[in-house]
């Protein structure tokens, strides 16, 4: 245990700079009571997880067969694709035709980084449409723009007489 000395000091994680106590703010977590980061350095981290947090984007998905897929996500891209990996690998995913590849066979990469999810649609249905243009039968996109509500019900299929 540290002793009352007349300077107590903690190295912060972060900056790893010795600093006084008064530098650090309260974390209840932690043994000796206070934040593992320094003031400074904690709010820094704070708003580097806020901005984590969300972060609306269009990506693109590579299969190891050639075949791609483009989504859109209001998550970070990389939870996004752990995702698609777990769903894959229990074959529940919702879109089919994924859980015929193994979840190492699914990489993946950002197209497109929106401010605003409000965006996001349009600018999936524009590079879906580019894509599907360019990829042809290996663009795993649907014919039609299949938006997030739809991806959860199943499209009523046409009965044809
Ligand atoms: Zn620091």
């Amino acid at each position: 245990m540290l002793s009352q000395s007349k300077e107590e000091t903690k190295v912060c994680l972060k900056c790893k700079e010795t600093l006084v106590l008064e530098e650090y703010g309260k974390d209840k977590r932690q043994t000796d009571g206070l934040n593992r980061y320094c003031k400074p350095c904690h709010r820094e981290n704070c708003a580097k997880a806020r901005m984590n947090r969300s972060k609306p984007c269009v990506y693109q998905l590579f299969f190891t067969d050639g075949c791609t897929y483009i989504g859109s996500t209001i998550q970070n891209f990389s939870d996004r694709l752990a995702v698609h990996r777990a769903k894959v690998r229990t074959k529940i995913h919702t879109n089919r035709i994924f859980n015929r590849y193994e979840p190492e066979e699914i990489s993946g990469r950002v197209l497109l980084e929106l401010k605003d999810r409000k965006e996001l649609r349009m600018n999936e249905y524009v590079l879906i449409k580019h894509f599907r243009e360019s990829y042809g039968d290996k663009c795993l996109n649907q014919t039609d723009y299949t938006g997030i509500e739809r991806e959860q019900t199943n499209v009523p299929s046409q009965g044809s007489k």
